[in-house]
């Protein structure tokens, strides 16, 4: 690990890491501390620390350093030179959603995802996707299938559970109800994260294998508030006049193919919604953007911006679970890494650094 300095100091059923952190970081050098049961939970460590506050009446964003690494802070702090000079205008915002945005664990049990809390009028047509899932998930995962089978099975199982919701007759009054007796909340510091974007009109792409309309009926539930800049490229149902599935509209996005075309298909998005809503200057803009940052959970999530001839791209990652396992590639593959399912003020001290005033 080249700059990263991550001490791995076993004393005591005590784990520490130290990272160094670019200059526009602060403050610069900070401890990770808890307990080693936390760490592999994935929980309680923020708390356990007591390091992180709710942003104050000043407007002081919390201090995330004590759970942040960055592997290499000179060139993080190149690429942030290189953004800030080009602009708010040229850059754009490119997120996963599933415990990306959302939470990892919710209650103190793992969260739902967006796919997962859907719960239909008909319960026999959700066993019979839950029994889809346990055939499908360990396939999704197996190392012994070529990928270009497993793309197949994919499709496969995208295409049977799609079948399975308008066969099963979902109303969209259910989607609202699921979303609403979900276990679904988003990081704190999200809402401030679209809100400064919002403010110097740089777009959010949502990309998500799951479904569109169910992911914004959890921003309306629980952001409150639209925001014009945001926009989700994703599975997107058709519903008949009462309110029934009767299809869905475009290409069909599974796990494995969501990063391939997504940034085509947010083209035309970006040009509709913005002639509809009068942002001209979000509308067609998104191959404009060149440089891109990017959030994520998972290293495939670093492939959501292929489609796009980037400048420069910060690349930052959520490594909510098996840290232990995993820190060392994430650490190498994000440019900022948050560990144990942090909030998401470390990105809002990101950009707000970037342009500290709005003009
Ligand atoms: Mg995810």
């Amino acid at each position: 690990m080249s700059s990263c300095r991550i001490l791995q100091l076993r004393q005591s059923s005590q784990f520490f890491a130290v990272t160094r952190f670019p200059a526009f970081f602060k403050p610069p050098i900070s401890t990770i501390c808890f307990s080693s049961s936390n760490f592999r939970s994935g929980t309680g460590a923020v708390s356990s620390c007591n390091t992180l506050r709710r942003m104050n009446a000043h407007g002081v964003v919390p201090d995330v350093s004590k759970v942040t690494v960055v592997d290499d802070p000179s060139l993080l702090e190149e690429k942030a030179a290189a953004i800030r000079l080009a602009g708010p205008a040229k850059l754009q915002v490119i997120a996963d959603f599933d415990a990306t945005l959302t939470k990892y664990i919710v209650n103190g049990r793992r969260g739902d995802s967006s796919h997962g809390l859907l719960r239909q009028e008909n319960a026999e047509y959700d066993a019979k996707r839950l029994a889809l899932y346990q055939y499908y998930h360990p396939l999704e995962f197996s190392p012994s299938i070529p990928i270009e089978e497993k793309t197949k099975l994919m499709e496969e199982w995208w295409g049977k559970t799609h079948n399975l919701l308008i066969e099963g007759g979902l109303t969209y009054d259910s989607i609202k109800e699921s979303v609403a007796a979900s276990e679904i909340a988003f990081r704190e510091g999200v809402v401030e994260l679209f809100e400064f974007l919002e403010e110097r009109d740089i777009p959010v792409l949502i990309f998500s294998a799951g479904l569109a309309d169910i992911i914004e009926e959890v921003l309306r539930q629980k952001i409150h508030r639209p925001f014009k800049n945001v926009r989700i490229v994703s599975n997107r149902m058709e519903f008949n006049s009462d309110g029934r599935l009767i299809s869905f509209k475009g290409k069909l996005i599974h796990s494995l193919n969501k990063n391939e075309h997504a940034l085509d298909m947010a083209g035309p998005l970006h040009e509709h919604l913005g002639d509809s809503n009068g942002l001209n200057n979000l509308g067609a803009s998104v191959k404009d953007r060149t440089n891109v940052l990017l959030l994520g959970d998972h290293l495939g999530d670093l492939r959501m911006s292929d489609g796009l001839d980037y400048s420069t791209r910060i690349s930052v990652g959520f490594l909510n679970d098996n840290i232990e396992n995993n820190i060392a590639g994430y650490s190498k593959a994000f440019d900022v890494l948050y560990l144990n399912d942090a909030p998401m003020w470390g990105v809002v001290n990101l950009v707000s650094q970037l342009w500290p005033t709005h003009n």
